[in-house]
């Protein structure tokens, strides 16, 4: 089948949402089974990713930039440097990882609920 650029594109939108508003609801201090379910479902999504292009390049990235979970702060500047190099490789504006703060929030009205037991 053709590609479709635009379906490419959307999926992505969908994905990097949904994965930084995962990661900013990551526990500021999360328990080592929390640190190895982020970690593994990172590993699992970049095998999983629909785009196989796509998901080829994020596993390189993966081996050479692994997971950061030792916290929220340090798993979503992880993911913004992340989605930086991909934006780098597709010519995309590079965004402030400084200003990702309160740019994700998932309008759940249960502050850290999801993560939490
Ligand atoms: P997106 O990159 O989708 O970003 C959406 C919004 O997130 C931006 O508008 C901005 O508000 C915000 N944002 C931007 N950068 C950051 C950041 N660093 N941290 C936090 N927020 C940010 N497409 C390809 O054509 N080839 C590929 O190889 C490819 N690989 C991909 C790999 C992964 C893991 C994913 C999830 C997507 C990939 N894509 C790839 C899709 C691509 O990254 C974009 O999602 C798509 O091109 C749409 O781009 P966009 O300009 O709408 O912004």
């Amino acid at each position: 089948k053709l590609e479709n650029a635009t379906l490419k594109a959307e999926l992505g939108r969908a994905t990097w949402k949904f994965m930084h508003t995962m990661v900013a609801r990551f526990p500021e201090e999360p328990s080592p089974e929390e640190r190895k379910t982020l970690e593994t479902f990172i590993y699992l999504f970049g095998r999983l990713y629909p785009c196989g292009d796509c998901a080829k390049h994020f596993r390189a990235l993966l081996s050479k930039y692994p997971p950061q979970t030792s916290s929220r702060n340090a798993a979503a500047g992880w993911l913004c440097f992340m989605h930086n190099l991909v934006n780098e490789r597709l010519k995309k504006p590079i965004f402030d990882c400084n200003n990702i703060g309160d740019f994700y929030d998932c309008g759940c009205g249960d502050e850290d609920k999801a993560t939490k037991k």
